[in-house]
């Protein structure tokens, strides 16, 4: 199940985003509840991180939604102030996306005491909108799975 964040939602914390990545499909899919994930349509391979272009054959990938859930590859808990603006403790994780055995990306696991977290947790994928208008990325973080 997607959950989207409402527009303006107090309750989406401060992070810390990539400003040359922004407008790719995999920091917007969110508005629609989707996360997005290059494709390579010839290979049948997903693609992550975003490069546009299949390394094995070479053919143009295309982002398409993935189904959001996924498996805690591996993670570490951050106690460190980094950013005044995001509090601590907070997950830092590798997750495992379900389609495909390699296919990983690094996102914040919410909605889970540190303690409770472990490799090979179920997760599943929410959206914390930052920004408004043209602007507003949608952030994949990931929470444990009902
Ligand atoms: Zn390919």
């Amino acid at each position: 199940m997607f959950v989207a964040a409402e527009p303006d939602s107090p309750a989406a914390p401060a992070r810390i985003l990539p400003d040359h990545q922004r407008g790719q499909p995999f920091w917007t899919g969110g508005a629609s509840g989707q996360l997005l994930i290059e494709h390579c349509d010839q290979c049948a391979r997903w693609v992550h991180p975003p490069v546009g272009q299949c390394c094995e054959c070479g053919s143009p990938l295309v982002a398409r939604p993935v189904s959001g859930r996924g498996t805690v590859f591996t993670y570490t808990v951050n106690f460190h102030p980094f950013n005044p603006g995001v509090p601590v403790p907070y997950i830092i994780a590798i997750i495992e996306l379900a389609e495909q055995q390699d296919l990983r990306l690094a996102a914040n696991i919410v909605d889970c005491e540190p303690d409770s977290v472990f490799c090979g947790m179920p997760v599943e994928v929410r959206f914390e909108r930052q920004g408004s208008g043209p602007d507003a990325v949608f952030v994949p973080v990931f929470a444990p799975a009902n």
